[in-house]
């Protein structure tokens, strides 16, 4: 685990310098789905303090199994606007809000416990049906009404290009939410920074990096192929691992 982390870390830090970027401005975010607490508990120990969830009912009973403040939890999975309540509990940054009902219901539950909760608008670059994510129409005017609601703040943009055997085929799709968050920062958000860009996966995050990720969610190059069932405690309706 230590030795995975640490090249991790190192091909980050290379990736960055390459492209005369500061490798503190991007943050690796380790993605644990499927991935059982003692694995989670090694890779803390490995140095890793950001952790990256698909399914709330597995991130739930694991983040209460784990229980160590230290750690950062994000969400990058499909969010229903149903389970808003349980996200603002569990997560630092939201990464997939991707319509004005989601964000309002979240809203709302980061109002009932007091606090601003963090989160970041996904983009479906490529227009995927299969991909959650609002569309590059739409993502302006969706990042502007979360700056209106009170208990929100939103930090960036998020995107899933489709999957390509040779990363540099997802060049464009990073370009693209690059671009779409320069123009949104143009119109200028009094208040707001909008630094983050959440993009660039396992196969994929050295282009990310270098069309300008300041979040890279990388799973399988830190804890190896997933397994096809989902990890679960006590969860009453477990979610299978769609690939
Ligand atoms: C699973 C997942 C990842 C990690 O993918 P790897 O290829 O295992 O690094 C990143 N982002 C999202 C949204 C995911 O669901």
């Amino acid at each position: 685990m230590n030795q995975r982390v640490t090249q991790i870390q190192e091909r980050i830090r290379q990736a960055a310098v390459l492209c005369g970027r500061n490798p503190d401005s991007i943050q690796l975010v380790a993605v644990t789905k499927t991935v059982p607490p003692a694995t989670i508990r090694q890779a803390m120990d490995a140095g890793l303090r950001i952790f990256g969830e698909s399914y709330l009912q597995e991130a739930a009973a694991k983040i209460n199994a784990i229980a160590d403040t230290r750690l950062s939890w994000h969400f990058i999975g499909h969010l229903q606007s149903n389970k808003a309540k349980f996200a603002v509990r569990c997560f630092d940054l939201i990464h997939s809000v991707d319509s004005t009902s989601l964000a309002e219901a979240l809203n709302r539950q980061a109002g009932r416990i007091h606090k601003i909760q963090n989160v970041l608008v996904q983009v479906n670059i490529s227009g995927e049906s299969t991909k959650s994510g609002t569309s590059i129409k739409e993502a302006a005017a969706l990042v502007y009404a979360i700056h209106e609601m009170e208990n929100l703040s939103v930090k960036g943009l998020m995107t899933i290009p489709p999957f390509f055997d040779q990363p540099e085929k997802a060049r464009p799709y990073f370009k693209a939410l690059a671009d779409l968050k320069e123009g949104i920062q143009k119109q200028s958000l009094p208040g707001n920074e909008m630094t983050e860009l959440s993009m660039g996966m396992t196969g994929d995050f050295e282009v990310a990096i270098e069309e300008g990720a300041t979040l890279v969610r990388i799973g399988t190059a830190i804890f190896g192929e997933r397994a096809l069932s989902c990890y679960c405690i006590s969860v009453a309706d477990p979610v299978p691992f769609i690939p």
